[in-house]
């Protein structure tokens, strides 16, 4: 066991710490050597804190607001980065000599220990310009001298995406250059956007990926699952409208997650995003959205979201929505 070695991850909300729930679980269920280790904002709710507890090593209180001077006076200057700085506390876990960050909205897909081979800064290409990287997986080294350069880089240049990502790529800004070994394959962060921005090699390699990684505004957490017929659906999605990563996604929350959510929270009502529960379980999460956002538009709305890099690739835009199109179209 890799004591000074860890997977970390972040959750500032509930809603995301279902995702760190089921990406942590994921981990473990491919038996990893590493200690698991997850960043929680001062919010989350005690229940889903025990269930944290339950699957990974370390559960961290991180709020920038009070983590000492330099993360507060940073955060000052640039309020709009706030959830990018709880993101950079990583760096601070000086208790690991290596670590790798996986997005709450990441699920893997087999053993990727062998990542901790690489160096920081290790990661994959961004599908949306390959020469950032994206910054939902990434090998690094906590380090409070680090940590302490990211705070003053990021309050004096800001982000040039207004996330994490913009910040990394321009702090680590020869990542695309200097040294290969340090590209990460993509099948380590396939983002669920390539299926249909390259069709044909997500049908030559998909089989191959080891994280997928459901970025974009919808996330697996905002559809709802029936555990009976095992169908993943928005509230106006046709049920054979779903990519297979989603269900396994819901498969592992159903069968692993969701008793022990169950059980801590005990007589509470909460919101466990199943079909059969939804006559009476209530809904205490409030940020979780009724009708997640992307699945009802006209196509115009559809065609500005795509071309704003918004697509909802697990809803309209999807594999077999679009295979379907293409299809028509050929015949
Ligand atoms: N995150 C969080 N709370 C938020 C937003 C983001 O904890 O309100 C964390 C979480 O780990 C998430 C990561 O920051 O996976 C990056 O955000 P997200 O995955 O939503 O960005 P995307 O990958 O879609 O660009
Ligand atoms: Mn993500």
């Amino acid at each position: 066991m890799a004591a000074d070695q860890a997977f970390v991850t972040l959750a500032t909300n509930d809603r995301y710490a279902k995702g760190a729930m089921v990406l942590g679980q994921s981990l473990r269920n491919y038996k990893t050597t590493k200690r698991l280790v997850v960043l929680i904002g001062p919010h989350v709710a005690d229940q889903c804190r025990s269930v944290l507890d339950s699957i990974f090593d370390e559960v961290c209180v991180v709020d920038v607001r009070d983590s000492g001077d330099t993360a507060h006076l940073a955060l000052m200057k640039r309020p709009d980065l706030g959830v990018t700085f709880t993101k950079l506390h990583c760096w601070t876990l000086t208790q690991y000599s290596k670590c790798v960050f996986m997005d709450a909205d990441t699920l893997v897909l087999s053993n990727i220990d062998e990542l901790f081979e690489r160096e920081e800064l290790s990661a994959a290409p961004d599908p949306g310009w390959p020469d950032c990287f994206n910054s939902g997986v990434f090998v690094f080294r906590p380090s409070n001298e680090t940590y302490q350069k990211l705070l003053t880089f990021s309050s004096e240049n800001g982000s040039f995406d207004g996330g994490d990502q913009g910040v990394l790529n321009s702090f680590f800004n020869t990542w695309a250059t200097e040294d290969i070994s340090k590209h990460l394959p993509f099948i380590y962060n396939l983002s669920s956007i390539a299926i249909y921005t390259y069709l044909p090699a997500f049908k030559q390699y998909g089989h191959e990926a080891k994280v997928v990684h459901f970025l974009g505004k919808v996330k697996p957490w905002d559809y709802s699952y029936d555990p009976q017929t095992g169908e993943v659906r928005g509230h106006s999605m046709p049920p054979e409208r779903h990519s297979d990563f989603l269900v396994l996604w819901w498969k592992l929350y159903a069968t692993s997650v969701l008793p022990s959510l169950r059980l801590a929270y005990g007589e509470t009502p909460f919101h466990t995003g199943c079909t059969e529960n939804t006559a009476h379980a209530g809904m205490t999460d409030a940020s979780a959205p009724t009708t997640p956002p992307a699945l009802q538009m006209s196509s115009e709305e559809r065609k500005e979201r795509w071309e704003a890099g918004q697509a909802d690739y697990m809803g309209d835009d999807s594999f077999t929505h679009i295979e379907r199109k293409l299809d028509s179209f050929l015949k």
